[in-house]
This record gives structure tokens, C-alpha cells and sequence, in this order.
């Protein structure tokens, strides 16, 4: 049984342009110990899809599974059991400190909620983690403020890990940091995963960031994947243009395949394009694709790609 399975997740809202389609037919599945990364750019609905996976936003249809329990229409009540279980990281932590509260009582909040042992056991939990993530003992006393984004991101990471939860979410956990502080806080959470049994929905904007440690990759586009594989395949047999394109914008002198980098907007998630929603920007489009939206089917085993040209050699 997989930790985490969603089937044709739509999570639509209305605005003042109309009905904006933000997550529009997903199917997704995380296996037990398992980095699925999902990549697009900003405004592919990516973020939109990991919170409604949370149930912090509420689907507008589809199904959400969660260790065999269907999670979709859950009470508030009943979710908190499985809030337990599924946490989330974001780009930026500062926002969700508090900066009138000192790094220990932070900590110590979720543990109060979930009553999770008396205060000295509370107290010797964040003790524990604070030192697993790497930051000094004295940071429980210290304010949000006197941290750097890096060790913001560990304090995060800490919040994320103290009620032994089995998925975390990591929205863009690294995009807002230094070159050099990304590699170590990647390495943090590569580090954690293996310590406490963890899997990972990883997403990111950057295909490069996810390249190292996802075991697979799946590619988002308006409010659909377009492509999925694993990390490996992905990079040595990309098929779908948009994919390629993303890769094009990474750069790697021993890559031989050249696409030329992505041009034009992302249209609005409230006018997505008929047919294929990529062919208004795709350089491979014909009359087909801007009349008949392309299955999301395999190419090869474990291999999906929506395009109607993907069984094409690409060079
Ligand atoms: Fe491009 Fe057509 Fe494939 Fe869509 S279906 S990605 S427009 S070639
Ligand atoms: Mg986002």
C-alpha cells in the first residue's frame, strides 16, 4: 500500500477571471521512503497541490489516500491525527515564527497541542531535535530575528520532524537561500530522511536543485503532469518538450541534448489553452495538438508522458 496515493485531485477556485484551475486532474503516488520531487514554474499550481494534499486548501474533486485512509472529506477533528503524520516545510519559515515567541516555545507548541508528554519530556524532545538539525542548544532561548535564512530553514525542518511524522511536504524549502547554504540544507534533509524513515514531496521551480536526491521526478504544467519517471530516466530520456526545455535552462557542459530554453508566459490557470495546454508555447506544436488534448500515457515502464509526439526520437 502506498504511504500516499491521489487520484484526479482537482482543486479549482473562482475569481474574478473566471474559474481558476489551479490543480486540474492529478495522479500521484508516494511509496513508503520514497523523494517524489514536482517540478514547474511558478504558477503551474504546484504549491496549490501539496496543500491541498494536506487538506490545508479543500479539493474541488478526486480522491486522497493516505496509509489506506481516504482523507478527502475528513473532519477538521479527524484530520488532526493525520496532521501528526504529514507535515510541511516552506520557502520561507520566518513567516510562519512568531516573533514575539522564543525558538524553545515555538517548538514546544505542536508538542502541546498533540500532548505529547509533560514539559520536561516536551523540553528534552526539542532539545533533542534542535541538536539533530544541527543549530547551537542556546537557540531555544533566542527570537526568530537573530537567525540566518539557513538556520531559519533548520528550525523549520525542526518544527517539521518533532511530531514523527511519516510525509513531509517541502515547498521550495531551499529557493530562497545562498548558493552554498542550499547544498547544506538539502544535505539536512537527505540526512533526516534517512533517520526517521521519511518520504518526501519535494517541490521546486528548479529542476537542477531536485537532480541529486529524488528517486523520482514529476514534471507540472497548468495544473497537470505532463511528465513522470525516475530521476535517472528523466535526465537521460526526457520526452516531453516542456521538460526539455526546463533542462535546457540547467546548465551542464556534459549534456549533448540541446533544446532551446522556454519561451513566452505560463498562461492563466483560468484561460488554459484547448488541446494540448502546452501548445501555445510549444516549438513542436501542430494543428492536433491545439485541438486534442494528448493522454497522459507510458512510453516505457514507469514512464508517463501527455504528448501526442513522445514516442518521436528527440534527436
Ligand atoms: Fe507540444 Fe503537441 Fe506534445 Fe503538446 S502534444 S507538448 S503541443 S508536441
Ligand atoms: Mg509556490
Amino acid at each position: 500500500m502506498p504511504l500516499l496515493s491521489v487520484s484526479d485531485l482537482k482543486t479549482h477556485y473562482k475569481s474574478r477571471d473566471g474559474l481558476l484551475r489551479a490543480v486540474d486532474g492529478v495522479d500521484l503516488v508516494v511509496e513508503r521512503g520514497e523523494t517524489v520531487a514536482l517540478v514547474g514554474e511558478s504558477g503551474c499550481g504546484k504549491s496549490t497541490l501539496g496543500k491541498t494534499v494536506l487538506r490545508l486548501v479543500d479539493p474541488t474533486d478526486g480522491r486522497i489516500v493516505f496509509k489506506g485512509e481516504d482523507i478527502t472529506m475528513l473532519d477538521q477533528r479527524r484530520l488532526r491525527t493525520v496532521r501528526k503524520s504529514v507535515q510541511m516545510i516552506f520557502q520561507d519559515p520566518f513567516a510562519s515564527l512568531n516573533p514575539r515567541h522564543a525558538i524553545g516555545e515555538i517548538l514546544e507548541a505542536p508538542l502541546v497541542v498533540h500532548k505529547a508528554g509533560d514539559r520536561a519530556e516536551r523540553r528534552r524532545r526539542v532539545a533533542d531535535i534542535v541538536a539533530k538539525v544541527g543549530l547551537p542548544a542556546d537557540s531555544v532561548s533566542r527570537y526568530p530575528h537573530e537567525f540566518s535564512g539557513g538556520q531559519r530553514q533548520r528550525i523549520g525542518i525542526a518544527r517539521a520532524l518533532l511530531l514523527n511524522p511519516e510525509l513531509i511536504v517541502c515547498d521550495e524549502p531551499v529557493s530562497a537561500l545562498d548558493l552554498s547554504i542550499q547544498a547544506q540544507i538539502l544535505n539536512l534533509l537527505v540526512a533526516m530522511k534517512k533517520e526517521f524513515g521519511l518520504s518526501y514531496l519535494f517541490i521546486s521551480h528548479d529542476l537542477s536543485v531536485v537532480r541529486y536526491f529524488a528517486d523520482r521526478v514529476m514534471v507540472m504544467y497548468l495544473g497537470r503532469i505532463v511528465e513522470s519517471a525516475d530521476n535517472a530516466t528523466l535526465w537521460s530520456d526526457p520526452r516531453h518538450p516542456y521538460t526539455r526545455a526546463m533542462m535546457a535552462a540547467v546548465p551542464d557542459p556534459s549534456r549533448r541534448r540541446h533544446a532551446a530554453p522556454l519561451g513566452g508566459d505560463l498562461p492563466s490557470p483560468s484561460h488554459i489553452p484547448p488541446g494540448c495546454r502546452f501548445h501555445t508555447r510549444c516549438p513542436l506544436a501542430t494543428n492536433l495538438c491545439r485541438t486534442q488534448e494528448p493522454e497522459f500515457r507510458p512510453v516505457a515502464p514507469g514512464h508517463h508522458v501527455a504528448c501526442h509526439f513522445a514516442d518521436e526520437p528527440t534527436e
